[in-house]
């Protein structure tokens, strides 16, 4: 099994200028996402030195359950022919779906603003070769806090654990329909 890297604790302003760079955008769009009530998750693609993409979650504003930062990042990239030279930002760990995604499309290396509020598959991305960094940044951890916070079920039905039923409306029953 491979072993997770430990968490590196460098601030973020000290950190190599694409990873600021990109890490802060990378927190623009989270807080965009937070500010539109949605969950607080951005993502930045980086090829060959260069932003060419950037997302964040939209599952709650699309009703798109797929919608996740990483995913909308790489739809958001376009056909970019090879994902040689790319490095894929995310304020959180990802998850199963990103990460296979991450895989399949052999990115191969993702950096990650923290994975203290959600481990992710952290694993996955490690068994296939992909060069993971973990910046435990506070920032994008209190986003994720704060928001988890105040919408628990809404994050739950995010990482697709069982959240209460709300029980559908149902039809009203024909002897309260109106007379004609
Ligand atoms: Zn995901």
């Amino acid at each position: 099994m491979s072993q997770i890297p430990p968490a590196d604790s460098t601030p973020l302003e000290d950190t190599d200028p694409q990873t600021l760079t990109a890490m802060e955008a990378a927190l623009a769009e989270a807080r965009q996402g937070r500010d539109e009530g949605g969950i607080p998750i951005g993502s930045v693609l980086v090829k060959d030195g260069q932003i060419v993409a950037r997302r964040h979650n939209r599952r709650v504003q699309q009703g798109d359950p797929v919608a996740h930062a990483e995913i909308d990042c790489l739809r958001n990239a376009g056909r970019l022919g090879s994902f040689q030279n790319t490095v894929l930002y995310s304020t959180l760990m990802p998850c199963y779906l990103c990460a296979g995604a991450i895989v399949q499309f052999g990115i191969p290396k993702v950096v990650v603003g923290e994975a203290r509020s959600f481990p992710g598959a952290a694993e996955l991305m490690l068994e296939h070769g992909v060069e993971l960094i973990d910046l435990d940044l506070e920032e994008p951890a209190a986003l994720m806090r704060d928001f988890m916070e105040r919408e628990p079920a809404l994050w739950a039905e995010d990482i697709g654990e069982a959240v209460e039923a709300t029980p559908a409306a149902r039809p009203e029953s024909d002897t309260d329909q109106p007379q004609r």
